[in-house]
């Protein structure tokens, strides 16, 4: 088996909270102030392959964007380590020049990535050109192979953002981080923002490019629906934590974990008479403060298994199969 192209190895990230007004009237007091820690992400250990798509799926506030931003080399973590191809995507906080190229991130909002004042042409030749990878004189073929690509007019390249639809722009950000020619794309939410038959054209958009370019990708998402067909793996997070993780196939027919269960029974489905869409139930609870996660099992408040155990002690993740792993002391091998 080939080395991973992309390695997390027990990568967490913790912010701190700001002081609020009563912290600083407290210091000032001469009171105790207990300084907050967000654990946004907790020993993270992942790997993808060449040419692997997996699916990074929680709900918002589960860490999941935070580790796509330290893969991308856009967050330093703050243990642990994240390496492309066996080297640091970081080192000593700073982003090693060569890898600026090499991975690349569609967000959510493409409209906000895009100035408002430059022309879609120059914002995808712009990278390219400042990384040598297409001269100034062979930057308008180049970008007009880069929008054929996503399926956009070429003339397009005169226009500016907002003369597109949500779904356009959507195409416009991911032709101009493939025109970096990235060894690894993450595709954070991509299609959050767009109404679901728009979302269904940029998601065939990707298993097109996905197969065409042999891409290697990390998908984030907080619906299990959306990263079912765009997914080889599926990576489950819960505050900070990858709960589960699994080829896309056994994930979905027998998911292991008790909050991946309560994901896909949350996921919106036709029936089998088309009769419309079916009953489905949300999630039960909130999800707990990242400041002053549960103790034991982060999932245990809203579990409707939870026993004395999972107060306390925090389950790792254990082999369900030959490449299937769940942190749940009651789960069990099929
Ligand atoms: Fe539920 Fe306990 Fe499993 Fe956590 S460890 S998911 S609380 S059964």
């Amino acid at each position: 088996m080939s080395a991973p192209l992309l390695e997390l190895d027990a990568v967490s990230k913790k912010f701190r909270r700001p002081m609020s007004l009563g912290d600083r009237i407290a210091a000032k007091l001469g009171g105790t102030v207990v300084p907050h820690e967000v654990r946004a992400v907790d020993g993270v250990s992942l790997s993808v392959s060449h040419s692997e798509t997996v699916g990074l799926v929680g709900e918002s506030g589960c860490g999941k964007s935070t580790l796509g931003r330290i893969a991308a080399g856009i967050l330093p973590p703050t243990s642990g380590v994240a390496r492309l191809d066996g080297k640091p995507v970081m080192s000593e906080g700073r982003h090693p020049h060569k890898l600026t190229t090499r991975v690349q991130t569609v967000f959510q909002d493409p409209f906000a990535s895009l100035n408002p004042r430059r022309r879609i042409g120059d914002a995808i030749a712009e990278g390219p050109v400042a990384h040598g990878l297409v001269d100034r004189a062979g930057s308008r073929a180049y970008v007009a192979d880069q929008l054929s690509r996503v399926g956009l007019d070429p003339s397009y390249a005169s226009r500016f953002p907002h003369q597109f639809s949500g779904g356009q722009r959507q195409r416009i950000a991911i032709a101009r981080a493939l025109a970096m020619q990235p060894d690894l794309l993450i595709c954070d939410e991509p299609v959050a923002s767009l109404d679901v038959s728009i979302q269904a054209q940029v998601l065939n958009l990707f298993l097109e490019l996905r197969q065409s370019l042999n891409l290697t990708a990390i998908f984030i998402s907080h619906d299990l629906g959306v990263v079912r067909h765009v997914s080889d793996r599926v990576a489950i997070m819960y505050l900070g934590r990858i709960v589960e993780i699994g080829p896309t196939a056994d994930i979905y027919a027998a998911p292991k974990h008790p909050y991946t269960q309560a994901l896909l029974s949350s996921v919106p489905r036709l029936n089998r008479r088309h009769e419309g869409r079916r009953a489905f139930k949300p999630i039960a609870g909130e999800l707990p403060s990242p400041t002053s996660p549960p103790t034991g099992c982060h999932f245990h408040p809203r579990c409707p298994l939870a026993e004395a155990q999972c107060r306390s002690v925090a389950p790792e993740l254990r082999p369900m199969g030959l490449t299937h792993w769940a942190a749940c002391h009651l789960a069990v091998k099929t």
